[in-house]
Order: structure tokens, then C-alpha cells, then sequence
């Protein structure tokens, strides 16, 4: 009781470890998982916003090149006309202006110069041809991007004027609004502009993504705090599933692990108990009641727990039997009876030793060598083997049963049907299966005295019994008065708890040798007349 509680106990701590390891594995998996799309997420925004502001100063340079291509180098009113055009044709561009050589907006594509702008920083573009790059404060304190170029021969120069937000990230990749903080800076470190927070803090426990433009020389930097990815709905959907059909399978492996390894799984246990070597037989003695002398004993199976309690086979054989662990079991039993009664047995010719065998086991034509495997080596005769067929049910296929009979007959073994009279047992099963003894049942016993239709069942038993060369075994005698009846019947061989229960292997070979001692096998040798003597009553005996 308490082992069996310790296994519950110890099943339990299993369970709730792996459970738990489970979660917290997939916790780690799931922090990796946010952890690797936040990185990814803002590694696309730096590219993205690099390839934008490319595209940008593409667009405005380009625009420009075509003014100055054009003859835009001043503020006439053809020339403000074709800037305004450029301005409605190139999206990125706010404004363009006319600068002198001194850097003074000389007018823009809305007429005269707009008031309150600082210049915050200057250089060159680099890459593309002549170009300077100013950053600048408007009116409002929003920042843009200048990229101008000398005009003509007058030293006026055209620029273009961008906002600085169009060189930065506005959503992120997944469409929603942008909560990272991020910087455009030029070549030489200017800031253009950023968004969002900037917060040492949280910038340096979380995650952080660099883009460098070759092109232009800029920088990006994408700061985004932990815990702030926006993992988006499918995502949370796909996470749910997969969390609930772990949880699923976690239950359902955890239920099934504890199912096989309850201890009240009886198959199991009878599995276990056979690896163990708790089947042991007994054996009851088989008494000629004609002479009163032994013939030897039928075989009977007994649990034998750890704990020293003893099992009754009706508890366990009908499950042995359906589950196909009665193979085994018989194999088992019969190795042990040779290791342990094989050579007192086998220097006593005149003794039997049946075995119960369940009818199945007839089907299979593989007992036979399975039973002259087991009792070739041992000093017991295959002659002195007896089979009871024990069948709890109707013989399926009578004709194979018949076979395997004659078969196990062939090799010497001699063939008992178990129970005559009662079940499916009768006298057609009898007559058809070519046995050699027959074992009538305990119920036609108790009735020999006092029903006569039993007496006569008996009598007609034994009669055919004789006519076909078979023995007769009365099983279950009680009392010497139904030891007098049987005497009466004819009938010679009887077991029973008149004679004696079924005994442990010890106590039945003392009684063995008590009724009969020999000398050992090599006294035997040098004991020839005592040699002779024995055979002389071995063949009294047996007649
Ligand atoms: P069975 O083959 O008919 O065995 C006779 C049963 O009657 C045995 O019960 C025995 O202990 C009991 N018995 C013997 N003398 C008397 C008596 O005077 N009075 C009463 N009331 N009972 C007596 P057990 O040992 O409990 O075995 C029960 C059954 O289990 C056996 O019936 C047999 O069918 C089966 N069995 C036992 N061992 C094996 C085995 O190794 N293999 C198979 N397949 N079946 C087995
Ligand atoms: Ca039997
Ligand atoms: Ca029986």
C-alpha cells in the first residue's frame, strides 16, 4: 500500500516537473520568439528609412538638375512658374527656393522669401554632383532637408526643400503606428530629424538596429524599448493554438504515462509478477486408492507475493488466459517443476506429473516443441508428463486441437481432459479428441453417495473409460466414505483433500521420498540387487 502510494507520489512530482519545464521552456522559446521579430521589425524600418531618404533625395535632386537644366537661376516670373510646377510634380519637395551666392533666398516657388529660418547645419552632399546639404529650422520649428546647387553664371543657386519627417519612419512594418524612437543624421552627424522618445534606459535594455546609406552617406538609428513589439493578431492567434494544443498534449502524454504505470493495471501486474518469479506451483498428490500408493501429483499454480500471501489461481488465470501471458506462464511453471522435482520425479518412473493447460494452448502446434524443450534436458520422462486440457470455453477448431494432441501423444506425453461432466466438457469431447485420461469433476464426486443419476453418470463414465483405454482420475474426494464408492466404481486413481491439499514443492518431495526412498543415482549403480528389486516392484505397481 505504501510502495503503491510512493509510485503515485513519485508519478505526480513527474508530471508536475515536465509540466512546468514544458511552460518554462516554452516561455524561453517565446521570449526568443518576440525577442527575434522586435530585432527583425526595427532592422526592416532602418532599411526601409534609409532607401526612403535615398529615394527622396533622388526625387528633389532630381527635380532640381531639370530647373537648372531648364534655366532657373533667378526670380522671374517664368522661372517661379516652372519651380512651382516642380513643387506640385515632385511629392517630397515642400518648396523651392532661388539662393545667392551668399546663401540669402532670393524668392521660392510662392513668391518671396518665407521668414524666421535658421540654417542648423551645412555640407556637402557628396556622391551626387555639387550638391550642398543644409539642414534647416522652419518658421513652425519643424525641420527639413536643403539640397541645393549652383544655377548659372550669376553664382545663384536652386534648392529644394524637404520635410525632415519624410526621411523618417511614421508606422511600422506591420502597418501600425511607429513606437520606436528613431535618427537621421548626415554624413558629417548632423541630426536631421527623429521621432519618438529617445530614453538611454530603455534603449540599452532593449533593441537596437544601425543603417548606413553608401549612397548618401546617412545614418539611422532604431531604438525600441523591450516588451513594445507589436506582435500582431495572427501571430497572438497562431500563439494561443500552438500554447493550447502543448497544453493538450502535455495532459493527454501525462494520462497516458500514468495510466501504464499504474500498479492497478492487473495485466501489468501479472506481467511484472511473471519477470519476478512469483508464479510458483503446488502440487496435489494423486493417490491409486486400490493400493494406497502415490502416482504422482497435478501441477497447480499459486501466486506467491513479495509479502508471502498466497493467490488462488481463479483470481488470475482467466485474465492470464485472455491476455495470452498463460504461454508464458505454463512454460515457466513447467521449467520450474523440472529445476525443482525433475530428478526425484525422474528416478520414479511409476510417478505423473500433470499440468493444467488452457485449451488455447492446443491450437498451436509450437507447444509441442516448446514441451519437449523444457523436459529433454531435465531427468523427468516426457512419459511422465500428463496435460490436463482445461477449457473454459467451447474448442474452437477441433480438428487442429486434435492434431496438437496426437502430436504431444507422439512425443510420449500423455493427454488429460479436465472437469469431465461438467461446462463444455462431455462425453462427445471425449470420444473426439483422443485423450488418455479422463478427470471427473468434483460436483459428480459429492453426488456419488446420495444421487443416484450421478452414480450412474460415473458408472457410464468409467465403463467408457475402459472400453477406450483411458484412466479415470476422481478429483475433489473429501471423505473416506466417497472413497468406498469410487473403490466400488472400479475407479483407482483419486485426488483430493482426504489425501492431501496441494503442498509447496519442499513439502511435497519429502513426502515423496518418504513413501518411497531409493538410494541416490550413483548408489544406484553399485546397488544391483536392490536395482532389480525396485523394477520388480515398478512393474507391480504399474500393472
Ligand atoms: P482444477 O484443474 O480443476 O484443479 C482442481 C482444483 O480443486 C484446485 O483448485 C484444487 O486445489 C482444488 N481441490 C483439490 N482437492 C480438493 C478437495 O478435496 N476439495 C475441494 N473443495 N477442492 C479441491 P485450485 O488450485 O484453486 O485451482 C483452480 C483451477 O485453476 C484449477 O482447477 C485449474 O483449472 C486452474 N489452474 C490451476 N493451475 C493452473 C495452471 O497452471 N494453468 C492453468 N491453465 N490453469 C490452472
Ligand atoms: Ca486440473
Ligand atoms: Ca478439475
Amino acid at each position: 500500500m505504501r510502495a503503491v502510494m510512493r509510485k503515485n507520489l513519485i508519478a505526480v512530482a513527474i508530471g508536475v516537473l515536465a509540466t512546468a519545464g514544458s511552460l518554462l521552456a516554452f516561455d524561453y522559446w517565446l521570449d526568443r520568439l518576440i525577442a527575434r521579430q522586435s530585432q527583425e521589425e526595427i532592422n526592416t524600418s532602418a532599411k526601409r528609412a534609409i532607401s526612403l531618404a535615398e529615394a527622396r533625395v533622388r526625387d528633389a535632386v532630381g527635380a532640381i538638375d531639370e530647373l537648372i537644366k531648364r534655366g532657373v537661376d533667378g526670380c522671374a516670373p517664368a522661372q517661379i512658374d516652372l519651380m512651382r510646377h516642380a513643387v506640385f510634380e515632385t511629392t517630397p519637395i515642400k518648396e523651392v527656393s532661388v539662393l545667392a551666392a551668399d546663401g540669402q533666398v532670393l524668392c521660392t516657388n510662392l513668391g518671396p522669401p518665407a521668414a524666421g529660418r535658421k540654417i542648423l547645419s551645412s555640407e556637402p552632399l557628396g556622391a551626387a554632383g555639387g550638391y550642398t546639404l543644409d539642414v534647416i529650422e522652419l518658421g513652425n520649428g519643424d525641420r527639413a532637408v536643403r539640397l541645393g546647387r549652383k544655377a548659372g553664371a550669376n553664382g545663384n543657386s536652386a534648392a529644394a526643400i524637404v520635410p525632415a519627417i519624410l526621411f523618417l519612419p511614421q508606422v511600422s512594418t506591420k502597418g501600425g503606428p511607429f513606437n520606436a524612437y528613431a535618427a537621421m543624421t548626415t554624413r558629417s552627424g548632423a541630426l536631421i530629424g527623429d521621432v519618438g522618445r529617445p530614453n538611454a534606459r530603455e534603449a540599452a535594455s532593449g533593441f537596437l538596429a544601425r543603417q548606413h546609406s553608401n549612397e548618401l552617406g546617412f545614418n539611422v538609428v532604431i531604438a525600441m524599448p523591450p516588451g513594445l513589439i507589436a506582435v500582431n493578431g495572427d501571430d497572438l492567434k497562431w500563439l494561443g493554438t500552438f500554447v493550447w494544443a502543448l497544453m493538450v498534449t502535455i495532459l493527454f502524454g501525462f494520462t497516458l504515462l500514468t495510466r501504464r504505470r499504474q500498479p492497478h493495471n492487473p495485466i501489468a501486474e501479472i506481467e511484472r509478477a511473471l519477470a519476478a518469479g512469483e508464479f510458483v506451483p503446488f502440487y496435489q498428490p494423486v493417490i491409486d486408492i486400490q493400493s494406497g500408493k502415490l502416482r504422482g501429483a497435478e501441477v497447480l499454480v499459486r501466486w506467491r507475493k513479495p509479502d508471502g500471501t498466497l493467490i488462488s489461481p481463479a483470481a488470475f488465470i482467466p485474465l492470464a488466459e485472455s491476455s495470452g501471458l498463460i504461454l508464458e506462464m505454463t512454460r515457466d511453471l513447467m521449467r520450474r517443476v523440472c529445476a525443482e522435482a525433475g530428478e526425484v520425479i525422474g528416478r520414479r518412473p511409476e510417478l505423473k506429473i500433470s499440468f493444467n493447460l488452457a485449451a488455447r494452448l492446443f491450437r498451436d502446434q509450437s507447444i509441442v516443441g516448446d514441451v519437449r524443450s523444457i523436459f529433454s534436458p531435465s531427468a523427468m520422462q516426457l512419459s511422465q508428463v500428463v496435460l490436463e486440457l482445461t477449457e473454459r470455453e467451447p474448442i474452437e477448431n477441433f480438428t487442429e486441437t486434435r492434431q496438437v494432441i496426437a502430436a504431444l501423444q507422439g512425443i510420449g506425453v500423455r493427454i488429460a481432459i479436465d472437469d469431465v461432466g461438467t461446462g463444455h466438457s462431455g462425453l462427445s469431447y471425449m470420444l473426439k479428441l483422443g485423450v488418455d485420461v479422463i478427470k471427473i469433476d468434483k460436483v459428480f464426486i459429492d453426488a456419488i453417495g446420495t444421487d443416484r443419476n450421478s452414480a450412474a453418470i460415473v458408472e457410464t463414465l468409467v465403463d467408457l473409460a475402459r472400453n477406450m483405454r483411458m484412466d479415470v482420475v476422481a478429483e475433489g474426494v473429501e471423505t473416506f466414505e466417497q472413497v468406498k464408492h469410487l473403490r466400488d466404481l472400479g475407479i483407482r486413481l483419486a485426488q483430493g483433500y482426504v489425501f492431501a491439499p496441494p503442498l509447496p514443492g519442499g513439502s511435497f518431495l519429502q513426502l515423496v521420498k518418504a513413501l518411497d526412498p531409493r538410494p541416490a543415482v550413483s548408489e544406484q549403480k553399485a546397488a544391483g540387487p536392490a536395482l532389480s528389486y525396485l523394477s520388480a516392484r515398478n512393474r507391480f505397481s504399474a500393472a
